[in-house]
């Protein structure tokens, strides 16, 4: 076929043409950022795919985010037409997730969310306490070792001294524990997902041959954020010389605090010996001043560059803004005052305030969905929010909380898990909590307890409580709790066949004069929760088992008028026309911890690249001279970053802005 016509290959560069037809064994395609790698690889499925080399069946591609492996799906189709067949594009954890419970015949198994974790930890260091031992670690420090054992593929018998040094003994304890917790709930935890699969593959090599054969392209998309269970998982998934195809930059490598490290990207070409690697270096996505802003942050001053520099043809504002109010709400106002400016199309000078001069940008008539605020900490975003929301503009904010954890939302959720038969004795509690407030703790408590000694998983518990009953429970308790069954076993008969969001909004119907008023925010998210139903059909597994994997980036929904507020990390592989960094601070960029080492400030720095290279047309990069830090007015200094950039690419808003930016109301949108 001709190429230009083929819409898989037309317009690709040479080199990404070569790693789009390559051939073979094991491809690495290391490239900075914008170069088209993500492009690549979606091309590079699809080629696969159009010539026949592979089935869809054959493919894996992996993701960091559900966000992430929606935009590879949506991608293939536009390639390969609506009606094609399409490949599983899942996360590492959803991944392991469908495969860990066909390995363990475990389907009813579900996933410990947040508040799971964290009761059944406190759980387990009570069993330990009960034995006569004294446990003071506090829940956060169990957490983060137990999910720090859990990336170094250790268990509960494996030495535990690297992870809990002189209390390691203890800690084993604890782990083993909560490990027992998590399988009379039929949870796994996040890390689980990856450090369990793991250890099944690595004691199976009959398993490990059938699935390699099953799957024999496999794609990983942020190669470099890899971290060691991961790392673990890829080698047993992909032979040496395998059809593996990974992508990344080391640039961007930004999740060394949970664990990855780059150099498993470095080792590719050791751990695949005969890889091809290309490098991609043109970039399609920002102005030639964004790269070498991001650039002068990274290197060469700083000698921490991995990869080849990156150019681009497009041209566009010669400098970078630099916005420095008053304090925090001053620099959310001068935000939304931007925002308002381009949106309206009035060509807006951002360094004379006073006047209306259009700026040298390229005078492009923008949409709210063509702004992103990027930010170090979440408690930054909540002041953007709340100004944004007062002046009227539209904007999507990754909530603190999972969405789906919030009041009026959760229970319906817990409740569509109790009726698929996926529910842990959260759902459970949560259910009847709402239902009955004034449902005794000591019976949920003894309910809990009783299911326990039984070995019974929710759906069981009810069965068996009904049949039987629970000699402890207060009378009003049984009631409740006969009434509670009654409905649900009504509810189940009439929603047996029906498809995801038709049994949801019967569950809303049923519990919503229970639950408290919805705000704005909670309205919204329910509209959300049944688009996304919607697109799961009667598989309701499926739907809540995405609920529970999703992450803070797959709040970032595409196609709506809004301002995204995310924070740097989220942005990861995204990109947006305008982008405001905000809080460009020391102490913010980069963030400050109780301990900072060498390590972490270069992690910093390659956080504020990934931010910084997001933007397209026009990057401001924002700060505030106060703000405040735990209830205390602080001063602030710039971020030393900021200054290593060239003068010459920065400009300063005028005095004015700042200034003004406090007094003006913002007006254009506002109600
Ligand atoms: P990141 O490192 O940030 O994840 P990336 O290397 O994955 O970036 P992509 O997101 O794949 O880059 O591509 C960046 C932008 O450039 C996208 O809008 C993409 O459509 C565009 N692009 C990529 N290759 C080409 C090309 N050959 N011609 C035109 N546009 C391209
Ligand atoms: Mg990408």
């Amino acid at each position: 076929a001709n190429n230009h016509e083929n819409p898989v290959l037309a317009g690709l560069n040479p080199d990404q043409y070569r790693a789009v037809t390559h051939s073979g064994g094991p491809l690495l395609i290391s490239a900075g950022p914008g170069t088209g790698k993500t492009r690549t690889l979606t091309c590079r499925i699809a080629w696969l795919l159009q010539s026949e080399a592979a089935v869809p069946e054959q493919i894996l591609a992996v993701t960091f985010t559900h966000k992430a492996a929606d935009q590879m799906k949506q991608r293939l189709a536009g390639l390969m037409g609506p009606d094609a067949v399409l490949p599983e594009a899942r996360t590492f954890h959803s991944f392991c997730f469908s495969l860990l419970r066909e390995i363990k015949n475990a389907a009813d198994h579900g996933i410990a969310d947040e508040q799971d974790r964290r009761a059944l930890l406190a759980e387990a260091a009570d069993r330990v306490r009960a034995g006569g031992t004294k446990v003071s670690d506090r829940i956060e420090t169990l957490m983060d070792r137990v999910a720090n054992a859990k990336q170094r593929i250790l268990g509960p018998d494996d030495d535990l001294e690297p992870i809990a040094g002189e209390s390691a003994p203890l800690f084993s304890r604890i782990y083993s524990a909560y490990q027992d917790l998590l399988d009379i709930e039929r949870l796994w935890d996040y890390e689980d997902l990856i450090c369990q699969t793991v250890m099944h593959l690595e004691s199976d090599s009959v398993l490990c041959e059938t699935l390699c054969k099953r799957l024999p392209f496999v794609f990983i998309d942020e190669y470099q954020d890899l971290n060691y269970a991961q790392y673990r998982l890829v080698r047993q998934l992909c032979p040496a010389d395998g059809k593996i195809c990974v992508i990344g930059d080391p640039d961007q490598s930004i999740y060394g605090f949970r664990g990855s490290d780059p150099a498993y990207f470095q080792c590719f070409e050791t751990d695949f010996p005969g890889a091809e690697t290309i490098c991609l270096r043109q970039n399609y996505r920002s102005t030639q001043t964004i790269l070498s802003a991001a650039g002068q942050v990274l290197g060469p001053k700083n000698g921490t560059r991995h990869s080849e520099p990156v150019f681009s043809g497009i041209s566009g504002t010669p400098y970078l803004h630099l916005i420095r109010a008053a304090d925090q709400r001053g620099e959310a106002v001068a935000v939304g005052k931007t925002i308002e400016q381009m949106v309206g199309g009035m060509g807006f000078d951002f360094h004379d305030f006073d006047k209306a001069a259009r700026f040298s940008g390229d005078g492009a008539h923008r949409s709210f969905a063509d702004f992103a605020v990027l930010f170090r900490t979440r408690a930054q975003a909540e002041v953007f929010a709340g100004v944004f929301q007062d002046a009227g503009i539209p904007c999507r904010l990754v909530s603190k909380a999972h969405a789906w954890e919030a009041a009026g939302i959760a229970e319906p959720v817990s409740a569509l898990k109790i009726l698929e038969g996926c529910a842990a004795s959260r759902d459970l509690l949560r259910v009847l909590g709402v239902l009955f407030p004034d449902f005794p703790q000591k019976d949920m408590a003894d309910l809990r307890a009783w299911g326990r000694r039984r070995g019974l998983s929710v759906n069981g518990l009810l069965a068996e409580a009904h049949r039987t009953g629970v000699e402890s429970l207060s009378s009003g308790a049984s009631q409740s709790l006969a009434r509670f069954v009654h409905q649900l076993t009504d509810l189940e008969t009439s929603t047996r066949t029906d498809p995801a969001p038709e049994k949801l909004e019967k569950i809303f119907q049923w519990l919503g004069p229970f639950l408290p008023q919805a705000s704005e925010q909670t309205k919204e998210t329910i509209a959300e929760l049944r688009r996304m139903a919607g697109a799961f059909g009667t598989d309701i597994r499926g739907f809540t088992e995405t609920l529970a994997l999703c992450s803070d980036a797959d709040f970032c929904k595409d196609g709506s008028e809004k301002v995204s507020l995310l924070t740097l990390h989220a942005a990861k592989g995204l990109e947006f026309p305008v982008v405001f960094v905000a809080g460009c601070e020391n102490g913010l960029i980069p963030y400050h911890r109780a301990e900072i080492n060498p390590a972490d400030i270069e992690e910093e720095r390659r956080l504020f690249y990934v931010g910084m290279t997001r933007a397209m047309s026009e990057l401001f990069l924002c700060s505030a001279r106060t703000r405040k830090v735990h209830g205390q007015t602080r001063q602030q200094q710039p971020s030393p970053f900021v200054a290593e950039i060239a003068a010459d690419l920065k400009k300063q808003a005028g005095p004015n802005f700042a200034r003004k930016s406090r007094q003006v109301q913002l007006q254009l949108f506002s109600k």
